[in-house]
C-alpha cells in the first residue's frame, strides 16, 4: 500500500530507539513521541514514524510494508536466513551503517571449561534466539550441534541444564561473567543499519530519502 508519506519503521522501546530518533531529529525531522502511538507524523516533512517492536523491522522491509528501517544487523540478517528458509521475500537495500548499536553475536560456554577452538562445540547443544546465524556458522565450519531457542534468559540456560551453550548478544561481557560463563566464539559483529525496501517508490520519495541520507552522513561524520 503506497502513501504520499515516508514510512520510516524504528524500535519503540530498547537499545536501539533512543540514538535512532535523536539521530533523526539531527538530520532535521520534527516529531513529537507521546504515548502509545504506533504512527507518529513528522511536523515539517512528509514523514511518517513507525514504532514497533524491533523482531518486526525486516519482515515489514521485506514485505515492502515501510520504505525505511532502523535495526541492529544480527535481527535483519537473522530474519532473512529465516524468511529465506521459508521461500519468503528476504530482499533490502542496505543504505548505510550507524555508530550505534554495536554489539556482537557470541558463543559462550562455561568459564571453567576446556577450550581449544570450535571443534569443541562437537554435538553441543546451544541455547539462542537466533537459530539461523548459529546454523550458518556451524554449518560453515561443520561442526555439529542441536539447537535450544529460547527468546528470553538465555544465559541461564546452562546453569538451568537446558542447554551445554549459549548463542546471544554481548556487548561489555557483564551478563556473561554473572552468569558463570566465557565467550568462546564471535559470530556476527553488529551494528545498527538504515535499510530500505525493494519495493518501487516515487520520486519524489526517493528524492527525501537521498536528502536524508546526505544530513545523515553530515551528522554522522559530525561525531567522529
Ligand atoms: P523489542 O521489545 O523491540 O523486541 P528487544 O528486547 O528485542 O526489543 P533490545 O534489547 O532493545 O531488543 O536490543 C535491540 C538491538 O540492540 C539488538 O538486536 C542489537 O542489535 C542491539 N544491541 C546493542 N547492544 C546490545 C546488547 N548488549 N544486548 C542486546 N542487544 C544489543
Ligand atoms: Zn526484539
Amino acid at each position: 500500500m503506497q502513501t504520499q508519506r515516508l514510512r520510516i519503521a524504528i524500535q519503540k522501546k530498547g537499545r536501539l530507539s533512543k540514538e535512532c530518533q535523536d539521530l533523526l531529529k539531527r538530520c532535521g525531522v520534527k516529531f513529537n513521541m507521546m504515548g502509545e502511538r504506533l504512527v507518529v507524523h513528522a511536523e515539517n516533512m512528509p514523514i511518517d514514524l513507525l514504532l514497533v517492536r524491533d523482531d518486526d523491522i525486516p519482515g515489514l522491509i521485506m514485505d515492502g510494508v515501510v520504505d525505511l528501517g532502523v535495526i541492529g544487523e544480527n535481527e535483519l540478517e537473522e530474519v532473512g536466513l529465516e524468511r529465506a528458509a521459508r521461500n519468503e521475500a528476504c530482499e533490502y537495500i542496505k543504505l548505510r551503517r550507524l555508530d550505534f548499536g554495536g554489539c556482537r553475536l557470541s558463543i559462550a560456554i562455561d568459564k571453567d571449561a576446556d577450550y581449544s577452538g570450535p571443534q569443541d562445540l562437537n554435538g553441543k547443544r546451544i541455547a539462542t534466539t537466533y537459530p539461523q546465524l548459529v546454523k550458518r556458522y556451524m554449518d560453515d565450519i561443520g561442526v555439529k550441534f542441536t539447537t535450544c531457542m529460547l527468546n528470553g534468559s538465555v544465559e541461564v540456560a546452562p546453569r538451568a541444564g537446558l542447554a551445554d551453550a549459549i548463542c546471544d548478544l554481548v556487548s561489555t561481557g557483564a551478563t556473561l561473567e554473572a552468569n558463570g560463563l566465557k565467550e568462546a566464539e564471535v559470530i556476527l559483529r553488529s551494528k545498527a543499519v538504515l535499510i530500505q525496501s525493494t519495493e518501487a517508490i516515487s520520486d519524489d520519495k526517493q528524492a527525501l530519502i537521498e536528502r536524508l541520507l546526505t544530513r545523515m552522513q553530515g551528522v554522522i561524520q559530525a561525531k567522529e
